[in-house]
């Protein structure tokens, strides 16, 4: 079946089909072959059909928290720093008692490493994340005054903080047109056919050629869930999928 899915001939002009063999019933020799040929890709159908299918699980954890009122970009920051190879289940409950412990940079300065590595000590490499989030704070009060500007540049300045997380901060906070590409994003959009990229660095420099700017921000909004729920990593849940019928499923072996 992956050798199918993957032949690049087929693959090459937007036309993937694939072949299902089942014997019958009644003649052990007898095989029936379903042939599916995939429809163009189409990106505003497919988020669509997707935002409709992500509607009952919960948020992606940086949209989670906006929603319930940390809408600064230190927040959404600190959030995601907190979040970084920690699964949102975990993450969130974490970003959320921190920042309501301390929501702004001088606030944040009234707390020990000791004290905020307590409160995330659930997240992977809690401690080097607590030092970060304080040195951050310092530094956003001895060079800004204690704000925080919305630039990507200073933002990526800071040690601990990526391309993800400043793209999220600014995309979720400001609204500002960057795509934040998480494992999430890079695997569905690989699997779709989209992009052809083996990491996400990557993934994200495809996508900013490719995608409409105007779903840069929910690009992470919708896939993340998506990518949790339905097209996840290990077994994609493609027979219950909206997109199914244009996506390519590369790489995809024994989906269900
Ligand atoms: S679940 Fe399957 S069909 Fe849906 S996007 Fe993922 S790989 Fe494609």
């Amino acid at each position: 079946m992956g050798g199918f899915r993957n032949d690049p001939a087929l693959v090459a002009d937007g036309v993937q089909s694939y072949f299902l063999a089942q014997l019958s019933p009644h003649n052990c020799r007898a095989i029936y072959t379903v042939k599916m040929t995939k429809q163009p890709f189409d990106i505003d159908h497919a988020l669509l059909q997707i935002e409709k299918a992500i509607a009952i699980y919960p948020k992606a954890a940086m949209f989670a928290l906006y929603d319930e009122g940390f809408t600064t970009v230190f927040e959404q920051l600190i959030a995601c720093i907190v979040s970084i190879r920690t699964r949102d289940e975990a993450s969130l409950p974490m970003a959320r008692e921190l920042l309501t412990l301390a929501n702004t940079p001088v606030a944040l300065l009234e707390l020990s490493e000791e004290q905020i590595d307590a409160v995330i000590a659930g997240s992977t490499y809690h401690r080097r994340k607590a030092q970060q989030i304080l040195a951050i704070a310092q530094q956003i009060v001895a060079e800004f005054d204690g704000e925080l500007p919305s630039e990507r540049e200073v933002l990526l300045a800071f040690n601990g903080v990526g391309p993800k997380c400043a793209n999220l901060a600014l995309g979720v906070a400001r609204k500002a047109e960057v795509i934040s590409v998480d494992i999430h994003v890079h695997r569905v959009t690989n699997r779709w056919g989209y992009v052809a990229t083996r990491r996400p660095e990557k993934t994200l420099v495809a996508l900013e050629e490719k995608l409409p700017r105007r779903h840069w921000v929910d690009i992470n909004r919708l896939l993340v869930p998506f990518g949790k729920h339905i097209c996840v990593g290990n077994r994609p849940k493609c027979s219950q999928c909206p997109i199914l019928a244009m996506c390519q499923q590369i790489d995809v072996e024994n989906p269900r």
